[in-house]
């Protein structure tokens, strides 16, 4: 790359832009306008780009035209008066995509709002108010008040809060917010889920005096925009938000908060498929700023950094508001005829008797899983996809969950015309019926992706249950995640294998964390809490070992695992997945390119295969999963095979560094 000039003299601009192309294009300043000794790095330009004009990113100055370039176009215009970016966010931005294997254009485009000309900005300057409020009444317990002094001692960069659910890792987090704000310095706190976003902003702009700014997908460009500016001009110091807002342009950052570290929200599903987790920690070493996260069951990963010591570990282990935790108990469903065991039928006419409450926790939505024809076996899948169709009861529809394809419901299998067809496994839906035919005096209520597409479903059905005017709550995570409600005392989860026969190294892991989250919803403000648990497999470790409550031992289990088989955190993994409405051309060019790499010494390389989603949309998707033990020389490898070997027409590459689902 050449170097970057100073302003001063120079008539060129750097710009990139949101393409997979690793290269910089130099321009001609615009005609109109006086830019004259102005360093416009930062800001947006539009620029003819070929026969389109694009949107791009000034990333530097320089004198004079690159040798290969004749004439220099020059751009329509410079986009923002203020640039959106400075020094800092453009280093940062390099290395997600160095580290993603992106074009810097595609991690600016990630890390930066879009939207148009914003038309008023705010003053500059507002920063520094160091009366942020943030006193509360609350005495710490003494687990609170050690991790407290601990983390205050800042002899590491990395803390990690590892306690149950009500254990108040919130109020750990709010007093170390509290001393970074008054020392003049910003906060970056983010939660999983854009919905956990309000909830958040409510009780601490009850608890902060200082202004909050809120970053997350679901804004408009604009709004995203004038949030931004808040940021940047220091006003807003304090920041709460989802996934994108680790990108957030505080300066003097001070902390990061990292509430729900396991969660797979936190990575990406798109290019770049950064990790929310990977970005604060790399801008926690680069600011000198402390991350600290905070789970009742951190991933694998992060446990092993604190094995390790890299992370420091502080445990809370009770609640300081009472409540122990719940008796957790596993029902055997092999001998079962029913959806719904007698031993969870009782509990559940117990606990109605006594005017508690009831969460049945299911992780699949929909009526029946799949169709299949019992006389030659034929099962119904989506046209497009290489999943099974799942029955909607209610909507009289089978649809798939990738695509959202449709069709009717059938009587007769399609394949040999048998009539002895029937609708196999359940989903939600299902357990309502069965759970409303059983409980005939019950009010209950559902809550899944299909129940809450309804606006203000998802508030007003949650609100009611916290009221108590609900006796009967059942759904998907929806249920299970940052919800709080002191009426609960049974937890039943009706299947917990659901997630364990994925082909995903980390279903393990990810059933554990699951059946211990949801767990953690009962019993938190009583001592008759109970969980029951059914499944196949009593005996799966990841089950057994989070009924038992040895987490420990769950940990130390799946770490023996993963080393024995090479997996993360012993190594770390790129997949590369190609895809395409040709049925050859993904696999042919993904051979190329897996060959490639074995040609330039990269040892353990799988692949290529057809994707466990082996068709999604009429796409077909094959893949090559490059395992590696000592990443920073290997990565350079991939990264130069990766440029050198052109993707053809029609194929769709997707790279994802440390992936969290292999799908
Ligand atoms: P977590 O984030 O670990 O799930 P929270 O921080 O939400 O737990 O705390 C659970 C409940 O306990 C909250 O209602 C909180 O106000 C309360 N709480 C936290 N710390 C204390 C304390 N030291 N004394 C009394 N109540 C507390
Ligand atoms: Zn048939
Ligand atoms: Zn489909």
């Amino acid at each position: 790359m050449e170097p970057e000039k100073k302003p001063e003299n120079s008539q060129y601009i750097n710009v990139v832009f949101n393409l997979p192309l690793n290269s910089v294009f130099t321009y001609a300043l615009p005609e109109k306008g006086n830019y004259e000794g102005l360093d416009l790095t930062g800001r947006r330009v539009s620029a003819p780009f070929g026969r389109r004009d694009l949107t791009g990113w000034i990333i530097g100055h320089r004198d004079s035209l690159p040798e290969a370039v004749k004439e220099g176009k020059a751009v329509h215009r410079i986009v923002d008066d203020q640039p959106l970016f400075k020094k800092d966010m453009l280093e940062l931005a390099r290395w997600i995509s160095n580290y993603y294997l992106c074009s810097l254009g595609e991690a600016l485009a990630v890390m930066l709002p879009g939207g148009r000309k914003e038309k008023d900005l705010p003053p500059l300057g507002l920063g520094g108010d160091k009366n942020v409020g943030g006193r509360s009444e609350i005495v710490l317990s003494d687990e609170q008040a050690a991790a407290l002094k601990e983390i205050r001692k800042r002899e590491k960069d990395f803390y990690y809060l590892h306690g149950i659910t009500g254990s108040g890792k919130t109020e750990v987090f709010l007093h170390l917010a509290e001393d970074v704000l008054v020392k003049g310095q910003s906060v970056l706190y983010l939660v999983p889920e854009i919905s956990l976003t309000h909830q958040l902003v409510d009780s601490l702009s009850s608890r902060f005096q200082t202004p909050i700014a809120v970053l997350h997908s679901h804004l408009t460009p604009s709004q995203r925009l004038k949030e931004w500016r808040r940021i940047q001009s220091g006003e807003a110091r304090l920041v709460i938000g989802a996934r994108s807002a680790i990108f957030a342009p505080l300066e003097k950052l001070g902390l990061i908060i990292l509430d729900e570290e396991h969660e797979n929200s936190y990575k990406s599903g798109s290019s770049p498929r950064y990790h929310g987790r990977q970005v604060a920690m790399k801008r926690c070493r680069r600011e000198g700023a402390v991350l600290l996260m905070g789970s009742a069951t951190p991933s694998v990963e992060a446990w092993h950094l604190m094995e390790k010591g890299t992370i420091c570990s502080l445990k809370l282990t009770s609640r300081p508001t009472g409540g122990s935790l719940p008796s957790i108990s596993i029902v055997d469903m092999k001998n079962s005829k029913s959806l719904l065991s007698q031993e969870l039928i009782q509990s559940m006419d117990q606990v109605l008797k006594k005017k508690k409450q009831i969460i049945l926790f299911l992780n699949r939505r929909g009526h029946s899983y799949f169709f299949h024809c019992k006389s030659c076996g034929y099962e119904m899948k989506c046209r497009q996809c290489s999943v099974s169709l799942t029955y909607h009861k209610n909507r009289k529809r089978m649809i798939c969950h990738y695509c959202g394809y449709q069709e009717k419901p059938v009587t007769v299998c399609p394949d040999c015309g048998s009539v002895d067809v029937g609708y196999a496994g359940f989903g939600t839906e299902h357990v309502e019926e069965q759970v409303r035919q059983i409980f005939l005096e019950a009010r209950i209520a559902r809550l899944d992706m299909d129940a809450a597409k309804k606006k203000g479903v998802l508030q007003e059905t949650i609100s009611n249950f916290r009221k108590g005017e609900i006796d009967i709550l059942l759904g998907t995570q929806m249920v299970a995640k940052g919800l709080n409600f002191p009426g609960v005392s049974l937890v039943g989860i009706v299947l917990a294998d659901t997630g364990l026969s994925l082909p995903d190294f980390r279903a393990g892991e990810r059933t554990f964390s699951l059946i211990v989250q949801v767990a953690g919803r009962a019993g938190r403000y009583s001592d008759d809490g109970e969980v029951l648990i059914q499944t196949f497999r009593p005996e799966n470790p990841a089950i057994a070992l989070a009924a038992s409550g040895e987490w420990e031992d769950f940990y130390h289990y799946e770490r023996d695992a993963r080393e024995v088989l090479g997996f993360p955190p012993f190594s770390r993994l790129i997949r590369i997945v190609h895809r395409g409405k040709n049925v050859n051309k993904p696999l042919e060019s993904l051979e190329l390119l897996t060959h490639r790499f074995r040609q330039v010494g990269i040892e353990d390389v799988m692949g290529p295969a057809e994707c466990p989603l082996g068709v999604i949309a009429g796409n077909y998707r094959y893949n090559t999963l490059v395992r590696s033990r000592n990443f920073s020389e290997e990565h350079h490898l991939i990264q130069r095979v990766l440029e050198d070997t052109a993707v053809p027409s029609g194929v769709y590459r997707e790279i994802d560094v440390d992936p969290v689902q292999l799908l």
